[in-house]
């Protein structure tokens, strides 16, 4: 496990961040996001969507569980805060085997069926524009896209 920390200052700089790292990942990556209502969560998973080449707007999937988009690889969005039975089965598998990048908003309501590889982050509120990104990389899969992720300055304000 390994962490990293990116600070922004703006809508905009979490969008440039979140936008690179839809340009590096891969089918069958999981990505997580946790962080308070307004931390940050479904704007920083409508620019990643984006840097995947998602061209339809992503929005919070309130009726359904998991939203499919179509980009560069096929992109399925959860939120998991609505979700009233945390044993419901996700069956997260059969979107990762269909060679898809999964993105859940609130894993902590759905933990014991999180994989065990999978890049988490934490959207933390300092300020009206600003915010602190905590990035946990859960295997070796999940450290090495993180790596590329943060390793390009430009990618950055
Ligand atoms: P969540 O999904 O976590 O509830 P949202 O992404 O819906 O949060 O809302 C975050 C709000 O905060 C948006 O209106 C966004 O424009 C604003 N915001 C202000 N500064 C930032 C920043 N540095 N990073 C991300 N969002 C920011
Ligand atoms: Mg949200």
């Amino acid at each position: 496990m390994k962490t990293w920390t990116i600070q922004t200052n703006s809508t905009e700089a979490t969008g440039k961040t979140a936008r690179f790292l839809g340009t590096l990942v891969q089918a069958g990556d999981v990505l997580t996001l946790s962080g308070d209502l307004g931390a940050g969560k479904t704007t920083f998973t409508k620019y990643l969507a984006e840097g995947l080449g998602v061209t339809k707007n992503v929005n919070s999937p309130t009726f359904t569980i998991m939203k499919e988009y179509e980009g560069r690889l096929p992109f399925f969005h959860m939120d998991a805060y609505r979700l009233e039975d945390s044993m419901e089965e996700i069956g997260l598998e059969e979107y990762l085997e269909a060679g898809g990048v999964v993105l859940i908003e609130w894993p902590e309501k759905i933990d014991d069926q999180l994989p065990d590889t999978r890049l988490h982050l934490t959207l933390s509120y300092d300020g009206p524009e600003s915010r602190t990104i905590t990035v946990t990389a859960y295997g070796e899969k999940a450290e090495r896209r993180a790596e590329e992720w943060l390793a390009d300055d430009n990618a950055h304000d």
